[in-house]
């Protein structure tokens, strides 16, 4: 921190990350009035991501994201969203069912530094209500008054593959324990851009076999994709249960304070709704720790049940879980109340994570003086060890080789 913005301390907000938490904080304190300084490791918002798409959910809570954002004076309009209603459903045994909802389902927005994405857009909004962004600034958490850093472990990973296609637009989510241990593969086409990711929630020797028989698996099962592969890209997941939401008189949000779905990792809407909440307690309009226990951990805790039981069960569970969507979609004309059960707290799950599923999170103390409880990352079961299918064995290659291609062809730029 410069001698400058020292001096301003005492009325001046201070916020480790730029990430979507910290942006949505330092929107809602900039436009109240008050000064911010966010900062930030990395060269830009956004940076930790490039490019990927991710989707904003709408089935948590009953009312609509966007009209929340609208509420805490976030526009939507200045980024690119696409509304979906209809995804593929893809079952283990590889049959195509189409789950649908006359409700948007939820909006895909894109991740990284271009103007577009959902990042930047916030960066804008931030600025313009007067929000001072510090790029490639490193401060100790206990300068800070909100620590909205993102992950710090790893609980799971992903690995996607971006490409260019003729493909239309397209949302595939993919239940298949083998290319996607303990988790999902999906599929995105957004106007001429595509991604295909397989999530591990096992940890894996080797983890590149896994996106590649993944895009040999589309390949194969969606042929007018003709996939032209542009780069890869992946992430982490950190997912915790924080004893205290509000410590030392720091707000931790986002992923930082573990606000994430351990099931499927739909994190964003808790990132921006926690640093929203944490700057209105700041403003004195709320109390962060209370608001966080009645707006947010209910499904939290929900999805760490889910993530418990999703531990449990191989393809034929998930075989069965797409039967009973499919069904219930039928029976109601609507298959989005079947996620919704799901994600929301209920009896059953709140059984699960009294009896077990809070006990597989171990403790951590935090040097910052934090008892957090994280999942952790699982082990490889005997199962996740298969020869690669000669296509998947391809799919690596050409990867490879255009991989050579690029770095020669730079170097000889250079
Ligand atoms: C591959 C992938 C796919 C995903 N798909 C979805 C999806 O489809 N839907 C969904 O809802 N969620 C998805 N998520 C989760 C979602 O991206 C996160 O939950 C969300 O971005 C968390 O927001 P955040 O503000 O906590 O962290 P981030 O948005 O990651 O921001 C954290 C910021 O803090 C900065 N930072 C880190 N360390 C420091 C430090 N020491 N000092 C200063 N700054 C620091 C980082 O550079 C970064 O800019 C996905 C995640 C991954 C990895």
């Amino acid at each position: 921190m410069s001698s400058d913005e020292a001096a301003d301390e005492a009325e001046s907000v201070h916020i480790m990350g730029a990430g979507l938490s910290g942006l949505a904080a330092a929107i809602t304190l900039a436009n109240a009035g008050r000064e911010v300084h966010v900062h930030d490791i990395r060269e830009d918002s956004g940076a930790r991501f490039d490019g990927d798409f991710q989707g904003l959910e709408n089935w948590t809570s009953d009312s609509d994201f966007v009209d929340e954002l609208a509420t805490w004076g976030i526009d939507l309009s200045d980024f690119k969203t696409t509304d979906f209603h209809t995804i593929d459903l893809i079952h283990p045994d590889d049959e195509i069912t189409k789950a649908w909802s006359p409700k948007v389902a939820f909006r895909v927005v894109e991740r990284g530094t271009e103007s577009h994405t959902i990042d930047q857009s916030m960066k804008r909004q931030a600025l313009a209500a007067g929000a001072n962004l510090h790029y490639k600034s490193r401060v100790d958490p206990e300068d800070c008054h909100i620590v909205a850093a993102g992950p710090k472990d790893t609980s799971a990973l992903a690995f996607c593959e971006v490409f260019e296609t003729s493909y239309p637009n397209t949302v595939a989510f993919h239940f298949n324990d083998k290319l996607a241990p303990g988790a999902y593969a999906y599929m995105i086409v957004i106007d001429g851009v595509g991604l295909i990711c397989s999530c591990l929630w096992r940890k894996q020797e080797r983890n590149e076999r896994f996106l590649n028989e993944t895009l040999a698996w589309y390949d194969k099962h969606y042929p007018e994709l003709e996939r032209k592969s542009v780069k890869r890209i992946g992430g982490k997941g950190d997912f915790t249960l924080n004893r205290r939401y509000k410590v030392n008189g720091r707000y931790y949000v986002g992923e930082a304070g573990g606000l994430q779905d351990f099931m499927w990792g739909f994190g964003m809407r808790y990132a921006i709704t926690s640093g929203v909440l944490a700057a209105q307690d700041i403003l004195g309009e709320c109390d962060y720790e209370t608001e966080v226990r009645r707006r947010l951990l209910p499904t939290v805790r929900t999805s760490v049940s889910n993530r418990w039981l999703m531990n449990r069960v191989s393809n034929r569970s998930f075989k069965r879980l797409a039967k009973a969507w499919m069904k219930d979609q039928e029976k109601r004309q609507d298959g989005l109340p079947f996620i919704e059960k799901m994600f929301r707290p209920d009896a059953f799950r709140w059984l699960v994570y009294n009896l077990f599923a809070r006990w597989v999170l171990k403790r951590v103390d935090t040097d910052d003086g934090r008892v957090i409880h994280r999942l952790p990352y699982r082990g490889a079961l005997k199962r996740d060890e298969w020869k690669p299918s000669e296509e998947g064995v391809a799919v690596g290659e050409r990867w490879k080789q255009q991989r050579r291609k690029k770095s020669r062809a730079a170097a000889e730029e250079e």
